[in-house]
């Protein structure tokens, strides 16, 4: 696969063999707390628990699939988050990731702030209560209405992303007599993957305006000119599902080569840069992230360090994880529907969602676990492929996966990390209704997106 394959973060960014499997796992029964959320044990009687609660009776009480969240989980990433990056940081949450009220609830709890790329996700933000500035609106074509919703509800910060946007941005903002605070999405010419980057990757992607070649400079001197428009600083994202930390390094030290321009020319020094999120989690337990607290120290000592060589006041830091903070917490629980043996070849396990639930599997080809959870088995393992039950044959959700060989319709599936990317690029493909998500939390369950029905599908149908 191609390195477009990459936000599904395929292990190591470039080609993996076709039938590319590991050797199958000691234990099946194990659950490797690297790729679990953190509430997850196999309990007595071999049937997983997840905040305290049996997953039968989750599948029980609210059907399969369902994404099925540890809240517990969640908040304690936000403050680990929160915590490593201290006082003068500050941590968004990237909504796009997974958004729904009550993550917007346990952000604002837990000290968050939250990245919104659309009109429904700033809908959502404010619908839960989000302070308004304590949001940021991103995307590279936002609409003349999202950018007015926006300036009116008072969000800290909106991220230009093109010449016409600096100028449709201040229109707005004159118009309602406001003087909004921007940033300016750069590129900056890295293109960072899973073990690897780019350090002058051709800036060929629809985000940001390009370090090179002036356009972030010109964008900086118009912004500066406007009136309506307070420039705070510069923003890059460069990529996703990163482990590789030299990538912001590199950023880091082009952002900061930026600010030091702006002060010589305009002699204007910002107070803010952004390095953006693409921090990675473990989808298998061969991958390695890093914790917070060291990507913080990490990238404070790259900007301090370039700063400091620059002659420039640190300027305030923040970053904008996603999949890092919600990946991780949740999985999908399915249920078993149908087997089929292919000899020597493998066996194609058919669970009741499929790409409609995880696109990713199909559009980056991107690596997941899989694990029988509704009881512990000792059979031998069973080379086998997780599939959907959608009209299509890339409708995988786990590629290459061992399950025990006694493996029955009926039982109950789980794949972990399934967190982030799943549940908010859900479709409804064959008319799929969409899963559930179901926060856990000290043994108790709710629905905090409830399951579609036929109903709210026909609702749409409007004949
Ligand atoms: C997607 C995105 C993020 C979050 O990426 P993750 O890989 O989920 O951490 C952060 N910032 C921007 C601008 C993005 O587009």
């Amino acid at each position: 696969m191609s390195r477009s394959a990459h936000p599904a973060g395929p292990r190591h960014g470039d080609v993996l063999p076709e039938g590319h499997f590991t050797a199958p796992p000691a234990d099946l029964n194990a659950l490797d707390p690297r790729v679990w959320a953190q509430t997850v044990e196999r309990a007595g009687g071999g049937a997983v628990a997840v905040g305290g609660l049996d997953v039968r009776a989750l599948a029980e009480e609210f059907g399969t699939p369902a994404y099925v969240l540890d809240e517990a989980d969640f908040r304690a990433r936000c403050r680990a988050w929160r915590d490593a990056f201290g006082r003068d940081a500050d941590v968004f949450y990237a909504g796009k990731a997974f958004l729904s009220r009550a993550v917007v609830r346990w952000l604002h709890e837990e000290g968050l702030n939250l990245d919104v790329c659309s009109g429904g996700e700033l809908a959502t933000a404010l619908a839960a209560g989000m302070p308004p500035e304590r949001i940021a609106l991103h995307g590279n074509n936002k609409s003349t209405e999202e950018i007015a919703r926006a300036v009116e509800a008072g969000v800290g910060r909106i991220v230009l992303d093109s010449f016409q946007e600096i100028a449709r941005v201040a229109h707005v903002a004159r118009g309602l007599g406001r003087r909004q605070p921007v940033q300016i999405r750069v590129t900056v010419g890295v293109e960072a993957h899973t073990h690897e980057f780019i350090a002058t990757a051709h800036e060929d992607q629809k985000f940001g305006l390009a370090l090179a070649g002036g356009q972030a400079a010109e964008a900086v001197r118009r912004v500066l000119g406007l009136e309506s428009l307070e420039l705070t600083g510069i923003h890059s994202h460069i990529g996703s599902q990163i482990f590789d930390m030299a990538g912001f390094e590199v950023s880091a030290r082009r952002v900061v080569g930026l600010l030091t321009e702006v002060r010589d020319e305009h002699g204007v020094e910002l107070p803010e840069i952004d390095l953006g999120g693409g921090l990675g989690i473990a989808y298998t337990p061969e991958d390695d992230p890093r914790e917070p607290h060291e990507i913080a120290k990490a990238l404070g000592d790259i900007v301090t360090r370039e700063c400091e060589a620059a002659g420039l006041a640190v300027p305030r830091l923040s970053v904008e994880p996603g999949r890092a903070i919600v990946g991780p917490t949740a999985f999908t629980l399915y249920e078993v529907g149908t087997l089929k043996e292919l000899e020597g070849l493998r066996t194609y396990v058919s669970v009741d969602g499929g790409m409609s639930d995880n696109i990713r599997t199909a559009l980056y080809d991107a690596e997941y676990t899989v694990a029988l959870v509704s009881r512990s088995s000792e059979a031998e393992p069973m080379l086998s492929r997780v599939v959907g039950k959608h009209c299509e044959s890339g409708d995988i959700v786990v590629r290459d996966a061992f399950l025990p060989a006694d493996l029955a319709p009926g039982d109950l599936l789980a794949v972990p990390a399934t967190g982030a990317y799943c549940r908010s690029m859900a479709s409804n493909y064959n008319h799929a209704l969409r899963p559930p998500v179901v926060a856990v939390r000290d043994g108790q369950a709710r629905e905090i997106v409830r399951r579609e029905t036929e109903e709210d599908l026909l609702r749409l149908d409007v004949g």
